[in-house]
């Protein structure tokens, strides 16, 4: 098998140490990240690394572009411009985002720069339309001769803090309307995976974004993404990751009662009915737990299917499983999946399905390591699983798939809302009633009917329960970012 050839860029990025982006400069610090390659365990780049002090600085540049470079006060239509040519230079730089996001990730080249990249650039050009449509009102008071009309403001200095599962992508979530609504933004992404979320900070220079509107800080969580976190002159914090450290930063933020929107775990159920097209819904269901290697927030991990088409559909992912190819990101032919992000990842989920073999499920495919260089575990397919078990209440975050049977509608609604978790849930089915009522009764941000995984930046993406609270995408997410203001005028 051979590999990709490095584009000169991604060479020249990964050969010298990359330094903090800080007010459209590059920043330098005693300490490093290091970066590793999950496809060779071997080690990838290495990082400044942010601290305290660098996130101060990180404000300080931010608040300097808001108010006194005039980012928080441009025009709607030069806005529009810039963004709309970062949009234009990320999809440009689609290979060069695609290799960087398949070394440091892992993930399939191709759908790094196909999907990921591509998306980030839909992305921006989405909310490149938005800067002169963020519009207040004129209320009808009940007061004699006062005028009263909003207006829809930036918020400041936002702290985006990212995971590492779609590096380029989850940051273009947030910094696209953050951006679309005025703000100046400090990005922390994941300590395993910055690379990304530095070449942007290039982009965006080139772009046109005056320097310090948009800083990126990689850095580990307790130490960077605290700090943020904690800052009192950080007005908003977006952040995408666990349900435990969004706990954490909700804490973090009371110093300044800062805003904050959380996108954290998930536990999604998938609902295969007995009149469901089959073959697509086994295809289906097995692309929503597998996609991006279960490494996705909205996978579906717990797949429940109706008792008389029970047999089929477990032979029907057992095949599927089978017949994957699984291997590194920047192999030439490319693999279905990639490996999982990290050795400590790759243990926590080899451990989940010990113990669920431990509570009597069954593994009918994979479970194991795959033998060789990198962190690699092969599609997982575990029955015998009961909604009590460990693997059918905690999120795996890997390519494991639990099945359980169902007899019954009420049952099985009951069942599928059994989770601490609320940000997606899909069904199978033919039955338009059945689909209403279910779209309607079951606990999620996100409803997939005979289809998963679609997002729009359209369309509101978030969760409920302790899957956080926010929705990103469309006219929400411009909401998440600025704040109304009332004026009266006698
Ligand atoms: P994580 O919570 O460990 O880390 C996410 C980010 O938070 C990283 O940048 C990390 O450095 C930072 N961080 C960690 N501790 C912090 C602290 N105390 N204060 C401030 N920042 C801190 O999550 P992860 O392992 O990178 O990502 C996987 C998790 O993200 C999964 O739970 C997954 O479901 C979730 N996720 C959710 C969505 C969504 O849209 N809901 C999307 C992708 C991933």
């Amino acid at each position: 098998m051979t590999s990709i050839l490095l584009l000169p860029e991604v060479k020249t990025f990964l050969s010298s140490t990359q330094s903090l982006r800080i007010g459209g400069k590059n920043v330098d610090t005693d300490n490093t990240l290091v970066v590793i390659n999950p496809s060779t365990g071997t080690l990838l780049a290495q990082v400044a690394r942010a601290s305290a002090k660098e996130i101060e600085l990180a404000v300080t540049a931010a608040w300097h572009a808001y108010e006194d470079l005039g980012w928080g006060g441009m025009l709607p239509h030069d806005r529009i411009r810039i963004l709309w040519k970062f949009a234009d230079l990320i999809e440009e730089r689609a290979p060069i985002f695609g290799q960087l996001d398949a070394l440091d990730n892992g993930k399939p080249y191709a759908t790094a720069r196909d999907v990921d990249a591509i998306w980030a650039a839909r992305h921006f050009r989405y909310f490149a339309g938005w800067p002169d449509k963020i519009e207040g009102a004129t209320i009808p008071v009940s007061t004699p001769n006062r005028l009263n009309y909003t207006q829809v403001e930036p918020l400041g200095v936002c702290g985006l803090i990212t995971p590492w599962n779609y590096p380029l992508l989850m940051a273009s979530w947030k910094l696209a309307p953050a951006l679309a609504a005025g703000n100046a933004v400090v990005l922390k992404p994941s300590e395993e995976t910055p690379l990304s979320a530095l070449y942007l900070a290039d982009l965006a220079l080139e772009a046109g974004l005056p320097p310090g509107v948009l800083n990126v800080v990689p850095g580990f969580g307790h130490d960077a993404g605290a700090s943020l976190a904690a800052h009192d002159r950080v007005a908003k914090i977006g952040f995408t990751g666990s349900t435990n450290t969004g706990r954490e930063i909700v804490k973090a933020s009371a110093g300044n009662l800062k805003k904050l929107s959380l996108e954290l775990g998930g536990k999604a159920a998938n609902i295969i009915f007995d009149d469901a097209k089959l073959e697509r819904a086994i295809a289906g269901a097995f692309w929503a737990n597998f996609g991006n290697n279960g490494q996705s927030c909205t996978a579906g991990s717990r797949l429940y299917v109706h008792s008389s088409i029970y047999n089929k559909v477990i032979t029907g992912l057992v095949e599927l499983a089978n017949g994957l190819s699984v291997g590194p990101g920047m192999d030439d032919p490319g693999h279905d999946l990639g490996p999982v992000i990290s050795e400590k990842q790759m243990n926590m989920i080899l451990d989940h399905v010990a113990f669920s073999q431990q509570e009597g499920a069954r593994v009918l495919t994979g479970g194991n390591r795959i033998a060789r260089d990198g962190w690699f575990i092969p599609p997982t397919v575990i029955d015998h699983v009961e909604d009590k078990m460990r693997i059918a209440q905690k999120e795996v975050f890997g390519p494991v798939l639990s099945v359980l049977k169902f007899d019954d509608d009420d049952d099985v609604l009951k069942r599928a809302n059994n989770s601490i978790y609320g940000l997606a849930a899909g069904l199978w089915s033919q039955d338009v009633s059945r689909v209403r009522q279910f779209s309607k009764s079951l606990q999620a941000g996100t409803i997939w009917v005979n289809c998963w995984g679609e997002t729009d930046a359209a369309s509101p993406f978030g969760g409920v329960k302790q899957s956080g609270y926010g929705r990103e995408m469309g006219k929400d997410a411009i909401a998440l970012y600025s704040q109304t203001k009332s004026v009266w005028v006698a």
